[in-house]
Protein backbone atom coordinates (compact mmCIF):
# COMPACT_ATOMS: atom_id res chain seq x y z
CA UNK A 1 0.00 0.00 0.00
CA UNK A 2 1.23 3.17 -0.92
CA UNK A 3 2.83 5.64 2.37
CA UNK A 4 0.18 8.11 2.36
CA UNK A 5 -2.48 6.12 2.37
CA UNK A 6 -0.94 3.62 4.97
CA UNK A 7 -1.14 6.91 7.22
CA UNK A 8 -4.36 7.78 6.13
CA UNK A 9 -5.56 4.72 7.48
CA UNK A 10 -3.64 4.61 11.06
CA UNK A 11 -4.42 8.18 11.49
CA UNK A 12 -7.48 10.00 9.92
CA UNK A 13 -11.21 9.46 10.55
CA UNK A 14 -13.13 10.59 7.60
CA UNK A 15 -16.18 12.18 7.52
CA UNK A 16 -20.09 10.70 6.39
CA UNK A 17 -17.53 6.87 6.29
CA UNK A 18 -18.28 3.62 7.46
CA UNK A 19 -14.33 3.33 8.45
CA UNK A 20 -14.20 -0.42 8.82
CA UNK A 21 -15.14 -0.11 5.50
CA UNK A 22 -12.88 2.31 5.01
CA UNK A 23 -10.19 0.11 6.65
CA UNK A 24 -10.67 -2.53 4.38
CA UNK A 25 -8.73 -1.47 0.97
CA UNK A 26 -6.35 1.32 -0.47
CA UNK A 27 -7.57 4.73 -0.71
CA UNK A 28 -7.24 6.57 -3.35
CA UNK A 29 -5.20 9.52 -2.16
CA UNK A 30 -5.23 12.43 -4.05
CA UNK A 31 -2.04 14.49 -5.46
CA UNK A 32 -2.50 16.86 -7.81
CA UNK A 33 -5.70 18.42 -9.89
CA UNK A 34 -5.91 20.15 -13.10
CA UNK A 35 -9.24 21.53 -14.37
CA UNK A 36 -11.80 18.81 -14.34
CA UNK A 37 -9.44 15.93 -13.33
CA UNK A 38 -7.59 14.63 -10.61
CA UNK A 39 -4.61 12.23 -10.07
CA UNK A 40 -3.55 10.03 -7.77
CA UNK A 41 -0.20 8.96 -5.89
CA UNK A 42 -0.40 5.81 -8.31
CA UNK A 43 -0.14 8.55 -11.15
CA UNK A 44 -3.90 7.43 -11.90
CA UNK A 45 -6.04 9.97 -13.61
CA UNK A 46 -9.71 10.56 -12.65
CA UNK A 47 -12.43 12.91 -14.35
CA UNK A 48 -13.92 15.01 -10.94
CA UNK A 49 -17.48 14.33 -11.83
CA UNK A 50 -19.15 15.90 -8.22
CA UNK A 51 -16.65 19.30 -8.40
CA UNK A 52 -14.89 18.23 -5.04
CA UNK A 53 -18.40 17.40 -3.11
CA UNK A 54 -20.53 20.41 -5.39
CA UNK A 55 -17.68 23.03 -4.65
CA UNK A 56 -15.41 23.63 -7.82
CA UNK A 57 -16.74 26.04 -10.01
CA UNK A 58 -14.23 26.93 -12.46
CA UNK A 59 -11.93 23.56 -12.08
CA UNK A 60 -8.81 22.70 -10.08
CA UNK A 61 -5.59 25.02 -10.42
CA UNK A 62 -7.08 28.07 -12.28
CA UNK A 63 -4.30 30.20 -13.13
CA UNK A 64 -6.50 33.15 -12.20
CA UNK A 65 -7.91 32.03 -8.85
CA UNK A 66 -4.29 30.74 -8.25
CA UNK A 67 -2.75 34.06 -9.26
CA UNK A 68 -5.22 35.62 -6.78
CA UNK A 69 -4.46 33.75 -3.56
CA UNK A 70 -0.93 33.82 -4.59
CA UNK A 71 -1.53 37.47 -4.97
CA UNK A 72 -2.87 38.25 -1.40
CA UNK A 73 -0.44 35.77 0.63
CA UNK A 74 2.11 37.81 -0.75
CA UNK A 75 0.24 40.63 1.56
CA UNK A 76 -0.99 38.80 4.56
CA UNK A 77 -2.79 35.25 5.00
CA UNK A 78 -5.23 36.03 7.69
CA UNK A 79 -6.03 38.76 10.25
CA UNK A 80 -9.09 39.06 12.23
CA UNK A 81 -12.87 40.72 11.59
CA UNK A 82 -12.93 41.15 15.08
CA UNK A 83 -12.49 44.66 15.33
CA UNK A 84 -10.19 45.05 12.27
CA UNK A 85 -11.72 45.04 8.57
CA UNK A 86 -9.35 43.98 5.37
CA UNK A 87 -8.98 44.45 1.70
CA UNK A 88 -10.74 41.93 -0.31
CA UNK A 89 -13.23 40.56 2.61
CA UNK A 90 -14.25 44.79 1.77
CA UNK A 91 -14.60 43.98 -1.88
CA UNK A 92 -15.84 40.46 -1.88
CA UNK A 93 -19.16 41.72 0.62
CA UNK A 94 -19.80 44.41 -2.13
CA UNK A 95 -19.53 42.12 -5.23
CA UNK A 96 -21.75 39.72 -3.04
CA UNK A 97 -24.13 42.04 -2.53
CA UNK A 98 -24.83 43.34 -6.30
CA UNK A 99 -24.85 39.88 -7.73
CA UNK A 100 -27.30 38.68 -5.13
CA UNK A 101 -29.76 41.41 -5.84
CA UNK A 102 -30.11 41.00 -10.00
CA UNK A 103 -31.83 43.96 -11.36
CA UNK A 104 -34.58 41.75 -12.15
CA UNK A 105 -35.39 40.49 -9.03
CA UNK A 106 -34.62 43.58 -6.47
CA UNK A 107 -37.17 46.28 -7.18
CA UNK A 108 -39.71 44.32 -5.58
CA UNK A 109 -38.45 43.07 -2.44
CA UNK A 110 -36.38 44.39 0.09
CA UNK A 111 -32.70 43.73 -0.91
CA UNK A 112 -29.95 41.82 0.52
CA UNK A 113 -27.61 44.62 1.93
CA UNK A 114 -25.18 42.88 4.81
CA UNK A 115 -22.93 39.44 4.78
CA UNK A 116 -21.55 38.24 7.68
CA UNK A 117 -18.98 35.79 6.84
CA UNK A 118 -18.16 32.35 8.19
CA UNK A 119 -16.83 29.29 7.31
CA UNK A 120 -18.68 26.64 5.44
CA UNK A 121 -22.47 25.86 4.80
CA UNK A 122 -23.35 24.68 8.39
CA UNK A 123 -21.85 27.95 9.55
CA UNK A 124 -23.74 30.17 7.11
CA UNK A 125 -26.80 28.47 8.32
CA UNK A 126 -26.16 28.60 12.04
CA UNK A 127 -25.85 32.64 11.57
CA UNK A 128 -29.00 32.47 9.48
CA UNK A 129 -31.07 30.65 12.02
CA UNK A 130 -29.84 32.59 14.97
CA UNK A 131 -30.10 36.02 13.13
CA UNK A 132 -33.89 34.98 12.07
CA UNK A 133 -34.78 33.57 15.60
CA UNK A 134 -33.75 36.66 17.39
CA UNK A 135 -35.17 38.91 14.47
CA UNK A 136 -38.47 37.36 14.81
CA UNK A 137 -38.36 37.75 18.73
CA UNK A 138 -37.36 41.72 18.60
CA UNK A 139 -40.01 42.73 16.44
CA UNK A 140 -42.54 40.53 18.43
CA UNK A 141 -43.33 38.38 16.33
CA UNK A 142 -43.15 35.47 18.60
CA UNK A 143 -41.65 34.67 21.95
CA UNK A 144 -40.02 31.50 20.69
CA UNK A 145 -40.05 31.38 17.15
CA UNK A 146 -40.52 27.98 15.67
CA UNK A 147 -38.97 26.92 12.31
CA UNK A 148 -40.75 25.28 9.01
CA UNK A 149 -38.41 23.04 6.61
CA UNK A 150 -38.26 20.52 4.35
CA UNK A 151 -38.76 17.32 4.55
CA UNK A 152 -35.16 15.56 3.73
CA UNK A 153 -33.67 19.29 3.89
CA UNK A 154 -29.78 19.11 4.70
CA UNK A 155 -28.45 22.36 5.74
CA UNK A 156 -25.52 20.78 7.50
CA UNK A 157 -24.10 19.47 10.42
CA UNK A 158 -23.67 21.66 13.42
CA UNK A 159 -26.05 21.17 16.03
CA UNK A 160 -28.22 24.13 15.06
CA UNK A 161 -28.17 23.44 10.79
CA UNK A 162 -29.21 19.73 11.94
CA UNK A 163 -32.29 20.81 14.24
CA UNK A 164 -33.12 22.12 10.83
CA UNK A 165 -32.80 19.49 8.98
CA UNK A 166 -34.78 15.99 8.15
CA UNK A 167 -32.77 13.40 7.16
CA UNK A 168 -33.56 10.36 9.74
CA UNK A 169 -30.71 8.63 8.21
CA UNK A 170 -27.99 11.45 9.50
CA UNK A 171 -30.07 13.37 12.37
CA UNK A 172 -31.52 10.86 14.25
CA UNK A 173 -28.68 9.72 16.57
CA UNK A 174 -28.59 13.46 17.58
CA UNK A 175 -32.13 14.00 18.43
CA UNK A 176 -31.74 14.53 22.04
CA UNK A 177 -29.47 17.75 21.23
CA UNK A 178 -31.65 19.18 19.24
CA UNK A 179 -33.95 21.79 19.11
CA UNK A 180 -37.41 20.75 17.53
CA UNK A 181 -38.34 22.52 13.91
CA UNK A 182 -41.85 21.40 11.92
CA UNK A 183 -41.16 19.84 8.64
CA UNK A 184 -43.49 19.62 5.23
CA UNK A 185 -43.72 17.43 2.28
CA UNK A 186 -41.01 18.43 -0.17
CA UNK A 187 -41.81 18.59 -3.95
CA UNK A 188 -40.50 14.62 -5.06
CA UNK A 189 -42.13 14.22 -8.30
CA UNK A 190 -40.69 10.61 -9.02
CA UNK A 191 -41.90 9.01 -5.19
CA UNK A 192 -44.93 11.81 -4.83
CA UNK A 193 -47.91 9.99 -3.32
CA UNK A 194 -50.09 12.34 -5.36
CA UNK A 195 -48.60 11.71 -8.35
CA UNK A 196 -51.12 9.79 -10.64
CA UNK A 197 -49.04 9.48 -13.53
CA UNK A 198 -47.19 5.91 -14.80
CA UNK A 199 -43.51 6.11 -14.57
CA UNK A 200 -41.87 7.22 -17.85
CA UNK A 201 -38.96 6.85 -19.45
CA UNK A 202 -38.56 10.75 -18.86
CA UNK A 203 -38.36 12.81 -15.97
CA UNK A 204 -40.84 13.29 -13.27
CA UNK A 205 -41.40 16.15 -13.49
CA UNK A 206 -42.43 16.52 -16.69
CA UNK A 207 -45.49 14.11 -17.18
CA UNK A 208 -46.67 14.22 -13.31
CA UNK A 209 -50.54 14.42 -12.66
CA UNK A 210 -51.34 16.26 -9.55
CA UNK A 211 -53.10 19.19 -8.06
CA UNK A 212 -50.39 20.70 -6.38
CA UNK A 213 -50.92 19.14 -3.27
CA UNK A 214 -47.36 19.80 -2.11
CA UNK A 215 -48.14 23.30 -2.16
CA UNK A 216 -51.20 22.81 -0.44
CA UNK A 217 -49.46 20.73 2.37
CA UNK A 218 -47.26 23.99 2.44
CA UNK A 219 -50.27 26.51 2.82
CA UNK A 220 -52.06 23.67 5.54
CA UNK A 221 -48.98 23.77 7.57
CA UNK A 222 -48.80 27.44 7.75
CA UNK A 223 -52.07 27.80 8.53
CA UNK A 224 -52.53 25.49 11.55
CA UNK A 225 -49.25 26.69 13.37
CA UNK A 226 -51.42 30.08 12.97
CA UNK A 227 -54.20 28.84 14.52
CA UNK A 228 -51.84 27.29 17.28
CA UNK A 229 -51.07 31.03 18.08
CA UNK A 230 -47.40 31.21 17.09
CA UNK A 231 -46.91 31.35 13.73
CA UNK A 232 -43.45 30.38 12.23
CA UNK A 233 -40.42 32.71 12.36
CA UNK A 234 -39.02 31.50 9.65
CA UNK A 235 -39.50 29.03 6.08
CA UNK A 236 -36.19 27.23 5.48
CA UNK A 237 -35.57 25.57 1.91
CA UNK A 238 -32.92 24.90 -0.60
CA UNK A 239 -34.25 26.34 -3.60
CA UNK A 240 -34.85 24.26 -6.82
CA UNK A 241 -32.90 21.37 -5.92
CA UNK A 242 -32.53 19.24 -2.34
CA UNK A 243 -29.03 18.06 -2.29
CA UNK A 244 -28.02 16.21 -0.02
CA UNK A 245 -31.72 14.66 -0.15
CA UNK A 246 -30.67 13.05 -2.93
CA UNK A 247 -30.64 15.52 -5.51
CA UNK A 248 -34.63 16.20 -6.12
CA UNK A 249 -35.63 19.16 -7.93
CA UNK A 250 -38.77 21.07 -7.32
CA UNK A 251 -41.62 21.39 -10.75
CA UNK A 252 -41.37 24.98 -11.90
CA UNK A 253 -43.20 27.25 -10.05
CA UNK A 254 -43.19 25.14 -6.46
CA UNK A 255 -40.91 28.26 -5.29
CA UNK A 256 -42.56 30.73 -5.88
CA UNK A 257 -45.61 29.22 -4.62
CA UNK A 258 -44.27 28.06 -1.13
CA UNK A 259 -42.30 31.07 -0.91
CA UNK A 260 -45.62 33.11 -1.39
CA UNK A 261 -47.29 31.76 1.17
CA UNK A 262 -44.42 31.99 3.92
CA UNK A 263 -44.73 35.31 3.31
CA UNK A 264 -48.14 35.95 3.50
CA UNK A 265 -48.52 34.28 6.96
CA UNK A 266 -45.45 36.84 7.65
CA UNK A 267 -42.34 34.38 7.95
CA UNK A 268 -39.01 35.17 7.03
CA UNK A 269 -37.74 33.07 3.87
CA UNK A 270 -34.15 31.55 4.86
CA UNK A 271 -32.96 30.13 1.54
CA UNK A 272 -29.96 27.79 1.89
CA UNK A 273 -28.30 28.35 -1.50
CA UNK A 274 -24.80 26.59 -0.41
CA UNK A 275 -25.34 24.26 -2.94
CA UNK A 276 -27.16 25.78 -5.42
CA UNK A 277 -25.40 29.21 -5.78
CA UNK A 278 -22.93 30.83 -7.85
CA UNK A 279 -24.30 29.71 -11.32
CA UNK A 280 -25.00 25.71 -10.10
CA UNK A 281 -28.69 25.53 -11.38
CA UNK A 282 -27.57 26.87 -15.00
CA UNK A 283 -30.60 28.02 -17.21
CA UNK A 284 -32.04 24.76 -15.55
CA UNK A 285 -35.60 25.92 -14.22
CA UNK A 286 -38.46 24.79 -16.75
CA UNK A 287 -40.95 27.14 -16.84
CA UNK A 288 -44.43 26.00 -15.76
CA UNK A 289 -45.77 23.79 -18.99
CA UNK A 290 -42.86 24.32 -20.74
CA UNK A 291 -41.11 20.75 -22.20
CA UNK A 292 -37.75 20.06 -21.71
CA UNK A 293 -36.03 21.66 -24.24
CA UNK A 294 -34.74 19.27 -27.13
CA UNK A 295 -31.75 19.88 -28.58
CA UNK A 296 -32.68 20.98 -31.80
CA UNK A 297 -35.11 23.61 -30.07
CA UNK A 298 -32.54 24.60 -27.85
CA UNK A 299 -30.32 25.07 -31.10
CA UNK A 300 -32.88 27.61 -32.56
CA UNK A 301 -33.95 30.06 -29.73
CA UNK A 302 -31.96 28.46 -26.41
CA UNK A 303 -28.37 29.24 -27.57
CA UNK A 304 -29.18 32.33 -29.29
CA UNK A 305 -30.14 33.74 -25.60
CA UNK A 306 -27.22 35.63 -24.58
CA UNK A 307 -29.02 36.70 -21.05
CA UNK A 308 -26.98 35.16 -18.54
CA UNK A 309 -28.80 33.13 -16.20
CA UNK A 310 -29.17 34.06 -12.25
CA UNK A 311 -26.32 33.15 -10.58
CA UNK A 312 -28.64 32.06 -7.71
CA UNK A 313 -31.54 29.57 -7.99
CA UNK A 314 -34.05 31.87 -6.05
CA UNK A 315 -33.84 34.32 -8.57
CA UNK A 316 -35.20 31.51 -11.30
CA UNK A 317 -38.38 32.26 -10.06
CA UNK A 318 -38.10 35.71 -9.01
CA UNK A 319 -37.77 34.93 -4.99
CA UNK A 320 -35.90 36.93 -2.84
CA UNK A 321 -35.29 35.67 0.61
CA UNK A 322 -34.28 37.46 3.47
CA UNK A 323 -31.34 35.03 4.65
CA UNK A 324 -29.16 33.54 1.49
CA UNK A 325 -26.40 31.31 3.11
CA UNK A 326 -23.63 30.94 0.07
CA UNK A 327 -20.38 28.20 0.70
CA UNK A 328 -19.55 25.53 -1.70
CA UNK A 329 -18.24 27.28 -4.10
CA UNK A 330 -18.03 31.07 -2.78
CA UNK A 331 -14.27 31.17 -3.56
CA UNK A 332 -14.63 28.58 -6.60
CA UNK A 333 -14.00 25.67 -4.09
CA UNK A 334 -10.57 26.70 -3.62
CA UNK A 335 -11.29 27.41 0.59
CA UNK A 336 -13.47 27.03 3.32
CA UNK A 337 -15.36 30.40 3.28
CA UNK A 338 -18.94 30.98 3.85
CA UNK A 339 -21.22 33.84 4.02
CA UNK A 340 -24.61 34.78 5.02
CA UNK A 341 -26.62 38.06 3.12
CA UNK A 342 -29.86 39.59 4.53
CA UNK A 343 -31.92 42.78 4.66
CA UNK A 344 -31.19 45.77 6.04
CA UNK A 345 -34.00 45.25 8.26
CA UNK A 346 -32.62 42.69 10.18
CA UNK A 347 -29.29 44.46 10.51
CA UNK A 348 -31.30 47.54 12.00
CA UNK A 349 -32.77 45.31 14.57
CA UNK A 350 -29.44 44.94 16.01
CA UNK A 351 -28.38 48.51 16.25
CA UNK A 352 -28.65 50.32 19.93
CA UNK A 353 -26.19 51.71 22.32
CA UNK A 354 -23.55 49.70 23.44
CA UNK A 355 -25.12 48.80 27.13
CA UNK A 356 -28.44 47.44 25.42
CA UNK A 357 -26.82 44.79 24.60
CA UNK A 358 -28.28 43.93 21.06
CA UNK A 359 -25.07 43.25 19.38
CA UNK A 360 -25.07 40.18 17.62
CA UNK A 361 -22.75 37.61 19.63
CA UNK A 362 -21.62 35.08 17.02
CA UNK A 363 -18.30 34.63 15.06
CA UNK A 364 -15.50 32.82 14.13
CA UNK A 365 -11.60 33.06 14.48
CA UNK A 366 -11.27 32.53 10.31
CA UNK A 367 -14.44 35.10 9.77
CA UNK A 368 -13.91 37.37 6.78
CA UNK A 369 -10.38 35.51 5.31
CA UNK A 370 -8.34 37.02 3.45
CA UNK A 371 -7.55 34.06 1.09
CA UNK A 372 -10.91 32.94 0.89
CA UNK A 373 -12.16 36.26 -0.09
CA UNK A 374 -9.01 36.72 -2.49
CA UNK A 375 -10.66 33.75 -4.13
CA UNK A 376 -13.95 34.39 -4.06
CA UNK A 377 -13.48 37.89 -5.84
CA UNK A 378 -11.44 36.14 -8.69
CA UNK A 379 -14.24 33.36 -8.89
CA UNK A 380 -17.24 36.12 -9.04
CA UNK A 381 -15.61 37.88 -11.25
CA UNK A 382 -15.17 34.86 -14.00
CA UNK A 383 -18.74 33.83 -13.17
CA UNK A 384 -19.98 37.28 -14.16
CA UNK A 385 -17.78 37.63 -17.61
CA UNK A 386 -19.73 37.77 -20.44
CA UNK A 387 -17.53 34.80 -22.14
CA UNK A 388 -18.31 32.35 -19.95
CA UNK A 389 -22.17 31.67 -20.13
CA UNK A 390 -21.84 30.21 -23.23
CA UNK A 391 -19.08 27.47 -22.20
CA UNK A 392 -21.87 26.75 -19.06
CA UNK A 393 -25.03 26.36 -21.59
CA UNK A 394 -23.30 24.28 -23.68
CA UNK A 395 -22.09 21.97 -21.01
CA UNK A 396 -25.67 22.40 -19.78
CA UNK A 397 -26.56 20.84 -23.34
CA UNK A 398 -24.19 17.79 -23.26
CA UNK A 399 -24.71 16.57 -20.08
CA UNK A 400 -28.94 17.09 -20.60
CA UNK A 401 -28.13 15.52 -23.90
CA UNK A 402 -25.66 12.29 -22.39
CA UNK A 403 -28.28 11.68 -19.96
CA UNK A 404 -30.83 10.65 -22.29
CA UNK A 405 -28.78 7.86 -23.40
CA UNK A 406 -29.11 6.44 -19.63
CA UNK A 407 -33.01 5.76 -19.89
CA UNK A 408 -32.17 2.71 -22.37
CA UNK A 409 -30.80 1.01 -18.08
CA UNK A 410 -34.06 -0.27 -17.11
CA UNK A 411 -32.33 0.22 -13.07
CA UNK A 412 -32.75 3.86 -14.02
CA UNK A 413 -35.90 4.82 -12.30
CA UNK A 414 -35.41 9.02 -12.61
CA UNK A 415 -32.96 11.38 -14.08
CA UNK A 416 -33.50 14.73 -12.87
CA UNK A 417 -31.40 18.03 -13.50
CA UNK A 418 -31.23 21.60 -13.14
CA UNK A 419 -28.35 23.04 -14.41
CA UNK A 420 -25.49 22.01 -14.08
CA UNK A 421 -26.46 19.13 -11.16
CA UNK A 422 -28.18 16.16 -12.17
CA UNK A 423 -29.25 12.90 -10.04
CA UNK A 424 -29.81 9.46 -11.12
CA UNK A 425 -31.95 7.55 -9.55
CA UNK A 426 -31.47 3.75 -9.72
CA UNK A 427 -34.04 1.57 -9.01
CA UNK A 428 -34.67 -2.13 -8.95
CA UNK A 429 -37.25 -2.14 -12.15
CA UNK A 430 -38.24 1.07 -13.69
CA UNK A 431 -41.50 0.07 -14.35
CA UNK A 432 -42.59 -0.43 -10.77
CA UNK A 433 -40.57 2.51 -9.02
CA UNK A 434 -39.30 -0.27 -6.65
CA UNK A 435 -36.27 0.87 -5.02
CA UNK A 436 -33.15 -0.74 -3.64
CA UNK A 437 -32.56 -1.34 -0.11
CA UNK A 438 -30.15 0.92 1.47
CA UNK A 439 -28.69 -2.44 2.43
CA UNK A 440 -28.07 -3.06 -1.03
CA UNK A 441 -25.77 -0.39 -1.22
CA UNK A 442 -26.61 0.41 -4.98
CA UNK A 443 -25.16 3.94 -5.14
CA UNK A 444 -21.68 3.15 -3.45
CA UNK A 445 -21.30 -0.10 -5.66
CA UNK A 446 -22.18 1.60 -8.61
CA UNK A 447 -19.49 4.95 -7.69
CA UNK A 448 -16.99 2.13 -7.30
CA UNK A 449 -17.47 0.73 -10.38
CA UNK A 450 -17.06 4.33 -11.82
CA UNK A 451 -13.96 5.06 -9.79
CA UNK A 452 -12.56 1.99 -11.19
CA UNK A 453 -12.80 3.72 -15.11
CA UNK A 454 -11.65 6.83 -13.72
CA UNK A 455 -14.38 8.89 -12.69
CA UNK A 456 -14.92 10.01 -9.44
CA UNK A 457 -18.31 10.96 -7.46
CA UNK A 458 -20.06 10.17 -4.31
CA UNK A 459 -23.95 8.79 -4.58
CA UNK A 460 -26.41 9.91 -1.81
CA UNK A 461 -28.36 6.57 -0.88
CA UNK A 462 -29.70 5.55 -4.55
CA UNK A 463 -28.59 8.15 -6.38
CA UNK A 464 -25.78 8.66 -8.39
CA UNK A 465 -24.89 12.07 -8.43
CA UNK A 466 -23.41 14.25 -11.25
CA UNK A 467 -22.08 17.78 -10.46
CA UNK A 468 -19.53 18.78 -12.94
CA UNK A 469 -17.41 21.87 -12.93
CA UNK A 470 -17.93 24.55 -14.99
CA UNK A 471 -14.42 24.21 -17.27
CA UNK A 472 -16.21 20.51 -18.31
CA UNK A 473 -15.21 19.86 -21.62
CA UNK A 474 -17.69 18.43 -23.96
CA UNK A 475 -15.37 15.51 -24.54
CA UNK A 476 -15.07 15.13 -20.55
CA UNK A 477 -18.78 15.16 -20.00
CA UNK A 478 -19.70 12.64 -22.51
CA UNK A 479 -17.08 10.43 -20.57
CA UNK A 480 -19.16 11.21 -17.67
CA UNK A 481 -22.08 10.11 -18.75
CA UNK A 482 -20.84 7.00 -20.91
CA UNK A 483 -18.84 5.62 -17.97
CA UNK A 484 -22.03 6.01 -15.84
CA UNK A 485 -23.62 3.84 -18.13
CA UNK A 486 -21.21 1.28 -18.17
CA UNK A 487 -20.85 1.30 -14.44
CA UNK A 488 -24.66 0.77 -14.67
CA UNK A 489 -24.40 -2.12 -16.67
CA UNK A 490 -21.58 -4.21 -14.34
CA UNK A 491 -24.09 -3.37 -11.19
CA UNK A 492 -26.82 -4.53 -13.13
CA UNK A 493 -25.10 -8.29 -13.71
CA UNK A 494 -24.06 -8.17 -10.12
CA UNK A 495 -27.84 -8.13 -9.41
C1 LIG B 1 -23.14 21.08 1.85
C2 LIG B 1 -24.37 21.76 2.28
C3 LIG B 1 -24.45 22.37 3.53
C4 LIG B 1 -23.36 22.29 4.54
O1 LIG B 1 -22.19 22.89 4.10
P1 LIG B 1 -20.78 22.50 4.76
O2 LIG B 1 -19.81 23.40 4.08
O3 LIG B 1 -20.55 21.05 4.47
O4 LIG B 1 -20.88 22.76 6.22
C5 LIG B 1 -25.60 23.06 3.84
N1 LIG B 1 -26.62 23.14 2.95
C6 LIG B 1 -26.57 22.57 1.74
C7 LIG B 1 -27.72 22.72 0.82
C8 LIG B 1 -25.45 21.85 1.36
O5 LIG B 1 -25.42 21.26 0.17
Amino acid sequence: MNALAKLDHRYVWHPFTQMRDWLKREPIVIMKGKGARLWDAKGREYLDANSSIWTNLHGHQHPRINAAIRRQLGKIAHSSALGLANEPASLLAEKLVAAANPPAVAPSSSPLRKVFFSDDGSTAMEVALKLAYEYARRTDRSHKPKFLALDGAYHGDTVGAVSLGHIDLFHKAYAGLLFKTDKVMAPYCYRCPFNRAKPERADARDYRKCNWECVGKVEQKFAAQKKRGNPYGAFVFEPLMQGAAGMIPQPAGWLSRATEIARSHGALLIADEVMTGFGRTGFGALREGERPREPKHRQESGLARTLAPPLFACHHEGVQPDFMALAKGLTGGYLPMAATLTTQAVFDAFLGEYEEFKTFFHGHSFTGNQLGAAAGLTSLDMLQAAGSVRPRQQLEQTLHDELQTLWRCPNVGDIRRVGLVAGVELVRDWRTREPFDLRERAGIRVCDALAKRGVLTRPVGNVIVLVPPYCTTSAEARRMVATLGEAIADFAKSL
